[in-house]
């Protein structure tokens, strides 16, 4: 039996603007056979719905179930509301929209149907830039705001009457697809020979031929060119990474479909899910069996990514094999090429041939990268898929340009109370980094209408983000590294009180001039005491023992066992050139050029030395992801830690780790005893510090947690002592999420009064 039509009010929030979600809600609408309007507001969309109850419940069925794979519906809310006999539905003009509403999608990857229009549409047949209102380029391709076609790199492309049509209308899929586009009217893609460019409409084919003729190719991808060749083929493998100069790091790969996945990796279903979702990260899973050597050098965990453009999918229909290595186009540490004339410049010579495409990329982005720890996503790498993504504080953060960091760096502008985090910039202390951090604050300040009114940035009076910070000559306040750490991963939680905060990581600058890093403070977005660190050790060369970890190794015997520890005879020395060592001990018997360090990171590192696993290290953190992956599982083991004042202090732990290696105690234990020890500190401190102070709430932050192991077992371990425990998920742990804390902390003493407001 019908009931009687009825008015609602339903409003939906947490929407992502520009994914086409009104035009769904108006086909949901004619499909359910509801009247009245949809309209955009400040937090979501509203819609005015006259139809009787059957049909609502149906409509709001299908809102949930259909919607675009790129929104994100929060709530639901609804209301009754006053009939007003509408006889149709329309798309209410969004005029009133303040400028708060200025969120922007991040790129979002080739969706289901269109690789089946891929497949059947007569003017996009085998098409590489087909897309819909539900996928496709968005933040790669924008320059500024309100989000419509002129004001992408897609204004050159002219469309034709079939695009046109389907834009126009609002029954398709396309309507008001910004990039909408067809063989006949879209971009194409182009072969770079010698410089000079001529289009293809055979991309997939051709790429596919170079490809399994052991080739190395570069391919302009969605926010940047990539670098790719057969991930199975060793010889093809180590030459990319000889001529790219990426010594000893590993690469991430592609693989066409989740059951590949399943073949080559252990997938859990929430790392099947992330692999899967539109955002389409890298994901870093466990290796069942090796790729070729050179995929991920001896470290048991590979990237690994589904394919997000329409080319990847054509393309693995042609290809012999089923993982390709996939790159970002660059020499190490330079941002990743994204003009044509540069790729050919910088690219050709790392790769055989190059692939290019005629639109224009405005906004560089590399792949983000994440893993799976309990369950959760925790990225590593925000970029491709994420940003510009807003984070919601609880905050004004209106004016707010937070800085970021050095090495993984990101910056952060604050727009009402929502925090916009840019891209992964990278190490800015490379020259070309450093411009593309310059370039992007430009970009980021014109598409989001934003002028600074007050700067944060890290204390350490080198970090070239804060000397960029103060020369903009604003009023600036200065951040400490580790509270911004924590005050990062409160912000994603919106946590505004006092806390447990332990932030490990390797380096940051410490208010008393030293290197802080092993830091257990009780901190609010105002301030911090430092209840506890790590025992500081001088780090013989300063910077130098980041390459060169045996130098630690060697610090902490000098530290903890004085001159004799030689008796000891650890394996590591047999391993360094004695000349060497002995210029290191005599640099610490004069404490000359040895700094002081309470870093997590450099304990990881002098274990990782002394055990053997990594003396010597060829990029940032092998020494740690070394030790990591070394780790025996369902070992129990631990050593001893003292606490010692505020130093936690390691002395009968290296004890017990010589002499576990004396007696032939096996790497892979020694490594799973050592976790074992930091998370039993952290456990340890933690309830030193709530009895000290009732405080249960404890905040994980800093490189150290990037640890799959480390984390996992410190938020398990915690929580079996009935802590709340907050580790980072959408931001990274790592010194990409420093803006953030810094923005949160910088607002916080706005709103507070403790720094003068400007107009
Ligand atoms: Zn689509
Ligand atoms: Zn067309
Ligand atoms: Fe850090």
């Amino acid at each position: 039996m019908q009931t009687e039509a009825q008015a609602f009010i339903i409003h939906i929030k947490g929407l992502v603007q520009g994914v086409g979600f009104r035009p769904f809600v108006y086909r949901m609408a004619l499909k359910n056979n509801i009247k009245g309007w949809v309209e955009n507001n400040n937090e979501g969309v509203t819609v005015h719905a006259e139809c009787n109850s059957e049909e609502m419940n149906r409509f709001l069925n299908d809102v949930r179930k259909l919607a675009p794979q790129a929104s994100n519906i929060t709530t639901v809310a609804t209301y009754p509301a006053q009939w007003a006999g509408f006889t149709d539905f329309s798309i209410q003009k969004s005029g009133n929209l303040s400028d708060a509403v200025t969120e922007v999608s991040p790129d979002i990857a080739v969706c289901n149907d269109c690789l089946e229009d891929m497949e059947k549409q007569p003017h996009r047949l085998g098409y590489p830039f087909i897309n819909c209102t539900h996928c496709g380029p968005r933040f790669s391709i924008i320059r500024e705001l309100p989000y419509d076609r002129q004001s992408t790199t897609m204004a050159p492309f002219v469309m034709c009457a079939a695009c046109k049509a389907e834009y126009a209308d609002i029954l398709d899929r396309r309507f008001h697809a910004q990039p909408i586009a067809c063989r006949n009217c879209g971009p194409k893609y182009f072969i770079n020979e010698h410089g000079k460019n001529e289009l293809t409409d055979k991309a997939s084919d051709i790429l596919a031929d170079w490809i399994n003729s052991g080739n190395i190719v570069a391919m302009k991808g969605m926010g940047g060119y990539h670098l790719v060749c057969d991930a199975l083929d060793e010889a093809v493998v180590s030459r990319l990474r000889n001529r790219k100069k990426r010594e000893g790091k590993p690469v991430a790969v592609m693989i066409p479909d989740i059951e590949t996945a399943y073949n080559y990796f252990e997938v859990s279903e929430a790392e099947a899910d992330l692999l899967r979702s539109w955002r389409r990260p890298i994901v870093l899973l466990r290796n069942k069996f090796d790729l070729a050597h050179s995929v991920s050098l001896g470290l048991n965990t590979t990237g690994v990514m589904l394919p997000y453009m329409p080319v990847h999918t054509l393309l693995f229909k042609k290809l012999k094999t089923n993982v390709l290595v996939v790159t970002s186009g660059n020499l190490s540490d330079e941002p990743v090429a994204i003009d044509d004339d540069v790729a050919y410049e910088r690219l050709y010579g790392i790769a055989d041939h190059i692939m290019g495409y005629n639109r224009e990329i405005n906004n560089r982005a590399d792949d983000s990268v994440s893993l799976v720890v309990n369950e959760k996503e925790r990225i590593i790498r925000r970029s491709r898929g994420y940003v510009p993504s807003p984070i919601s504080l609880s905050l004004d953060c209106e004016g707010i340009f937070a800085a970021g960091a050095e090495l993984v760096n990101t910056f952060a502008i604050g727009k009402g109370t929502q925090a916009m985090l840019s891209q992964h910039i990278g190490d800015l202390k490379n020259a070309e980094t450093l411009s593309f951090y310059e370039e992007a604050f430009e970009r980021f300040s014109n598409l989001f209408r934003f002028r600074p009114s007050l700067i944060a940035c890290d204390s350490h009076p080198d970090y070239l983000s804060s000397q960029f910070a103060r020369n903009l000559g604003i009023q600036t306040i200065e951040v400490q590294h580790h509270h911004a750490h924590i005050a990062a991963c409160m912000a994603e939680y919106g946590l505004d009180e006092p806390v447990i905060g332990i932030a490990l990581d390797g380096t940051g600058y410490g208010s008393d001039g030293t290197i802080w890093g092993g830091e257990f403070m009780i901190a609010d977005l105002l301030g911090f005491e430092r209840k506890y660190f790590f025992d500081p050790v001088p780090l013989p060369g300063g910077d130098r023992v980041t390459e060169e970890p045996w130098r630690t190794a060697l610090s902490y015997l000098y530290k903890y066992f004085g001159p004799d520890f030689s008796g000891k005879d650890p394996m590591f020395l047999k391993l360094t050139d004695p000349l060497k060592q002995e210029l290191i001990l005599q640099m610490l018997r004069s404490n000359m050029n040895c700094p002081l360090s309470s870093g997590a990171g450099r304990l990881f590192d002098a274990v990782a030395a002394l055990t053997g696993i990594c003396p010597v290290s060829l990029f940032h953190a092998e020494a740690p992801m070394r030790l990591e992956a070394a780790i025996k599982p369902g070992c129990k083991g631990k050593y001893h830690v003292d606490y010692i004042g505020k130093h936690i202090v390691f002395q009968a732990m290296f004890h017990q780790i010589l002499s576990d290696m004396e007696h032939h105690v096996s790497t892979a234990e020694i490594s799973a005893k050592f976790h074992n020890t930091i998370a039993s500190v952290i456990l340890a401190v933690s309830k030193k510090l709530r009895e000290e102070t009732g405080i249960t709430k404890v905040v994980l932050s800093g490189g150290s947690f990037q640890n799959r192991y480390l984390l996992g077992l410190a938020e398990v371990i915690l929580r079996e002592q009935k802590f709340s425990v907050f580790a980072h998920s959408k931001i990274p742990s790592n010194d990409g999420g420093i803006s953030l804390g810094q923005m949160a902390i910088a607002a916080k003493r706005r709103s507070s009064g403790l720094i003068y407001k400007p107009f």
